[in-house]
């Protein structure tokens, strides 16, 4: 993308979820869409912006399914982080493939794989321009890679979580069930919590408010929605403080 106009933040957290990476396939990873996501992860960077990436791990396994088929809470929350080190290597090969430097930080240290998280090795590849995938989410279980996502936007000084989902952004009931829903250009944190509006969950929602911390909602299937979204351009929900 050519353009002169400066992006509205200059740190960012962007969340994909493992259904990001999903694209049509029923599971696991399909290649043109790591492809597609890694490249609009390197258009934000050539905007200059630093780019922290959290990845989630739903397109192999989610810890509350484990537990539902009878796998100990804890441990299937470990096999869930496990999937996210998987994605994070896999968005870490296409970036790399393309050009854009990047490294693979894991809450969960596994050495021979990729380099565990510090806060310290993170934000010194950030100003190196490398892309940063943070892996395992926040490394303990009973969270989420959501609560991953807003705790590092906290500790990394991030001026925004940019969330992609399968819609355009935040609505008032979910678009694809009730064709009424209306759709949010801007949002305080206050209402979307008055409006009971699930954009996270609740605990990333809550680090994120506490914190002041932006987040953008936009959609994962629209190419180029990051720089765009970055820019203030393209359809995508502002929740700001
Ligand atoms: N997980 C965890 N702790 C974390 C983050 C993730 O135990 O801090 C586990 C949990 O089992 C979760 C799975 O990893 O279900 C995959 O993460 P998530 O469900 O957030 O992935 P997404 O829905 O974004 O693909």
């Amino acid at each position: 993308m050519t353009t002169t106009a400066k992006p509205l933040f200059s740190r960012v957290v962007v969340k994909l979820s493992g259904e990001a990476l999903m694209g049509p396939d029923p599971f696991g990873l399909n290649a043109p869409t790591v492809g597609r996501m890694a490249s609009d992860l390197k258009a934000a960077a050539d905007l200059g912006v630093q780019v922290a990436v959290v990845v989630g791990g739903g397109n192999f396994f989610r810890g509350l399914q484990g537990a539902d088929k009878g796998i100990e809470r804890a441990r299937a929350d470990s096999i869930g982080m496990l999937a996210t080190v998987m994605n994070a290597l896999a968005m870490e090969g296409a970036l790399e493939q393309i050009g854009q430097a990047a490294r693979v930080l894991s809450a969960v240290a596994m050495p021979s794989l990729c380099q565990p998280y510090s806060r310290q090795a993170a934000l010194a590849h950030l100003v190196k321009r490398r892309v940063i995938i943070l892996a395992a989410g926040t490394g303990n279980p009973f969270f989420t890679t959501d609560t991953g996502a807003a705790l590092r936007a906290c500790e990394l000084s991030c001026d925004a979580v940019m969330k992609a989902t399968q819609v355009d952004g935040i609505y008032s009931a979910d678009p694809k069930k009730d064709f009424s829903a209306t759709r949010y250009e801007r949002l305080t944190h206050d209402e979307a919590i008055a409006r009971n509006l699930q954009i996270m969950d609740t605990a990333a929602f809550a680090l994120c408010r506490d914190n002041a911390i932006p987040i953008v909602v936009f959609s994962v299937n629209e190419p180029g929605a990051i720089p765009k979204a970055l820019l203030g351009k393209g359809r995508a929900t502002y929740v700001m403080p």
